[in-house]
């Protein structure tokens, strides 16, 4: 058998397919058709947007959902619903996308970055705590991964310094902390059904609440400031056009149909990778919280101790996966290192004295976050739809790589 790396030549150890992303079948089909011939395209007479709303709900145990354009969106109106705004704090981990703090700022308020655990790569609570100012508002946990931010902690902070406790919840549809899905057990919670994401129409978003004076303002904003029963041309707060289409209403009920199915799929293999993996030296998967009794899987997250693979860069690492026939990806930098936050820019987004204010963590050091941002490497969630022989052949490349580890250190960058 020929050993040698595909990235040097060799033949790929992975040969099969990945399971192809975004999925659908005859359900989409159907449902973009229906949609097409009722001539209800748009979400305000529409029943599509609405139906999936109240299944979206009821699928994560809220009281209520409101659909969206996108997950972005969806942070932006849940800060806005909240009262966050010029000269507000909100603390935001450093180690997520860029949305759950670009969100912050287009609420002019001021997103104070904190890092993460070491271990599970979500918020760290007692840093949490230790960044709270007079101006703190909220906090937004991410669950990283899918798996859940530790909700114990964050909950009894927000509730000892009466803050709000967003979660952003957008890799971790279906996910569930002590036995209840998340993303309405802090005050209010967000989704994204972006391509990429456990359930997808392409674009799209959600929040969830069980707050209904919550819910009754972020569906005003989200429809240019109406009330329901009220004139389409009576406006009562700000707000803004973040309709989801019924097309994408569609599609999500379908995508909904699938996700516990799908994610059953995702446990079982991340399970297997969780036990083949970390007997790799080197290897240490992204620890999971006991609480987190359900976990959407949005990644299946390592870390890689390169010293196990003769001192290679992770990058080159990734490139030599891929080149195996196991998609990777690197992960994100940490924020406060873009720079959206270097070069000062954020600033135009805040007023008064906080324009000019000194951010000490705009400079300070954030181990665990440089930790998951540039050691960890990622497998997409369409690579956990595979059969356990594709899991067995993501290991195999994984060996094969350590065992000719040191023939990548000779090649040019
Ligand atoms: C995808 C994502 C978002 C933003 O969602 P969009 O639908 O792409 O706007 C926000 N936060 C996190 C953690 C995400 O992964």
């Amino acid at each position: 058998m020929d050993d040698t790396l595909a990235l040097l030549g060799g033949t790929p150890a992975k040969n099969t397919p990945i399971p192809e992303w975004p999925y659908y079948d005859e359900r989409e089909r159907q449902a973009l058709m229906d949609v097409l011939e009722s001539r209800l395209w748009w979400r305000t007479p529409g029943t599509q947007c609405l139906a999936f709303e109240g299944e979206f709900a009821r699928y994560q145990q809220a009281n209520y959902a409101i659909a969206v354009t996108n997950g972005t969106a969806a942070l932006e109106i849940a800060l806005a619903a909240l009262g966050v705004g010029p000269g507000d704090e909100v603390i935001v981990p450093d180690f997520t996308f860029v949305a759950t703090a670009s969100a912050v700022l287009a609420a002019g308020a001021m997103p104070v970055l904190v890092d993460c655990t070491p271990d599970t790569y979500c918020i760290d609570p007692a840093l949490a705590e230790a960044a709270i100012t007079s101006r703190t508002r909220a906090m937004i946990a991410v669950h990283m991964g899918g798996n859940v931010a530790d909700l114990d902690a964050l909950l009894d902070i927000c509730r000892r310094h009466k803050l709000y406790l967003v979660e952003d919840s957008s890799h971790a549809h279906g996910s569930e902390w002590k036995g209840r899905k998340i993303g309405a057990l802090g005050d209010i919670g967000t989704f994204s059904f972006q391509s990429s994401k456990l359930m997808t129409a392409g674009e799209g978003g959600a929040i969830v609440t069980d707050n209904q004076e919550l819910e009754r303002k972020a569906r005003s904003i989200h429809d240019c400031g109406r009330l329901p029963g009220e004139w389409f041309y009576a406006h009562f707060m700000y707000g803004s056009n973040y309709r989801l289409s019924e097309w994408q209403g569609a599609v999500l009920r379908c995508q909904l149909g699938r996700a516990d199915e799908q994610r059953a799929i995702r446990t079982r293999n991340t399970a297997f990778l969780n036990q083949q993996l970390s007997a790799i030296e080197g290897i240490t998967p992204q620890k999971q919280d006991a609480r987190c009794t359900c976990n959407g899987h949005y990644a299946y997250i390592f870390h890689l101790d390169t010293s196990a693979f003769a001192g290679i860069s992770v990058p080159r690492f990734i490139e030599a996966l891929n080149a195996e026939g196991a998609p990777t990806q690197a992960s994100y930098p940490p924020l406060h290192e873009m720079a959206l936050f270097q070069s000062g820019e954020f600033r135009r987004r805040l007023s008064g004295e906080q324009a000019s204010q000194k951010f000490p963590f705009l400079h300070a050091e954030f181990p665990n976050t440089a930790r998951g941002a540039w050691e960890t490497v990622w497998l997409p969630q369409p690579a956990l739809l595979g059969s356990e022989q594709d899991m067995q052949l993501i290991v195999a490349a994984v060996q094969k790589i350590q065992r000719h580890a040191d023939q990548l250190v000779k090649i040019a960058r």
